[in-house]
């Protein structure tokens, strides 16, 4: 991604998409959100997508996730006329957050975090 450098907060709209990807209310879940506010980017993908990578500040005083599954979440991505063109995966390492995956079915990457209504679980 553009404008993220490695120890930056993560962007408003990675916050956005992860709050709604770990919207269930499951214990998994819910530990794994309380977790969004202290994440820092430790970098993105090698092509233009908007994937990223994270880890929990260590200073944080936020516990690990119970087994949450890998990926702990997904969802299929829409483009503006409701047709799926690719997906996005939450990674978990250790029960804790470390990375957003953004990919397409088309040969174009997609190069911003897609907004919650564009997705479809
Ligand atoms: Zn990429």
């Amino acid at each position: 991604m553009d404008h993220t450098t490695p120890g930056d907060r993560l962007p408003a709209e990675a916050v956005t998409l992860l709050e709604a990807l770990l919207a269930d209310d499951t214990p998994a879940f819910r530990a794994l959100r309380a977790q969004i506010p202290h994440l820092r980017v430790t970098g993105g993908c090698g092509c233009p997508c908007a994937s990223l990578d994270f880890r929990l500040d260590e200073t944080a005083a936020v516990p690990a996730a119970p087994a949450a599954g890998c990926p702990a979440a997904e969802a299929t991505v829409l483009d503006a006329d409701g047709e799926p063109i690719g997906g996005v995966l939450v990674f978990v390492s250790e029960g804790q957050l470390s990375g957003l995956e953004v990919y397409t079915w088309a040969d174009e990457p997609i190069t911003r975090l897609p907004s919650p209504d564009r997705l479809q679980p």
